[in-house]
């Protein structure tokens, strides 16, 4: 239900392109914001605003690449008067046994999972700051619970929960920082697994466990 707190406040979301970030972004538009939505694939970020409407920008933004991100910040407060959410969704869960074979995935986890997160909300910081904002970062259950094949993810979302506690200390209160840790979601996640074993294990698991990314109906 939208309310009077919500209207016409703006979240930007990474990753919007799919998943939790687009179901999000669906649930925040019915409680009205408006919307930026960022993401590599433009077509899929394109579609969703245009169909969420409301003034929604669709960023064709990397979050490895902190020039798209400051385009997209100054599009944001240029078209949208700046940023009230900042929602770190972006992600990859690039699972398999930790080795030399591995290493660009590895250092792929860390520059989109952690360091993309901490890009964003550097470049985006002033217009949080600006009003009273909130930080929401999307880390996992696998920000507390390790398990084998999952050592870098389970770095990347530990990482994310120890810099958010202390940000959140630091920014309090001018901007209220969040952490949410999700259980298994069917999503894309699992698609980009490369490691065939790791691959199978996942979406075995996730077909016994996984609940939709889609909210409850209001
Ligand atoms: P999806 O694969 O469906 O979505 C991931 C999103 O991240 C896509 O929109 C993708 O967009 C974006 N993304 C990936 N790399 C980049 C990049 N370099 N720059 C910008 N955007 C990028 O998976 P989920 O929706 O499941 O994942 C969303 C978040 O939720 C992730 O942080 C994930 O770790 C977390 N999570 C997921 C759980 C699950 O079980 N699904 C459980 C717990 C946490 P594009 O490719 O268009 O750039």
């Amino acid at each position: 239900m939208s309310t009077d707190y919500n209207d016409g406040r703006v979240a930007v979301i990474t990753g919007a392109s799919s998943g939790i970030g687009e179901a999000a972004a669906r649930e925040l538009a019915a409680d009205g914001y408006r919307l930026a939505l960022l993401a590599r694939r433009a077509d899929r970020v394109e579609a969703l605003a245009a169909e969420l409407g409301n003034g929604a920008l669709a960023i064709e933004a990397d979050v490895t690449d902190r020039d798209s991100i400051v385009a997209a910040a100054e599009r944001v407060k240029n078209e949208l008067g700046g940023a009230d959410v900042l929602v770190n969704n972006a992600g990859v869960m690039l699972l398999a046994p930790f080795s030399s074979e591995q290493r660009v995935e590895i250092r792929q986890m860390v520059e989109v999972n952690l360091l993309g997160a901490m890009t964003t909300t550097e470049v985006f910081l002033d217009q949080l700051r600006d009003g009273g904002g909130d930080l929401v970062n999307i880390s996992s259950v696998a920000g507390r619970t390790a398990r084998p094949g999952s050592s870098v993810y389970n770095a990347t979302k530990w990482g994310l929960g120890g810099w958010s506690e202390a940000l959140r200390q630091e920014l309090q209160p001018d901007v209220r920082v969040m952490v949410i840790e999700p259980g298994a979601v069917a999503t894309e996640l699992t698609d980009h697994i490369t490691h065939a074993d790791a691959k199978r294990a996942a979406e075995q698991l996730y077909e016994e466990v996984a609940i939709t990314a889609k909210a409850s109906p209001r």
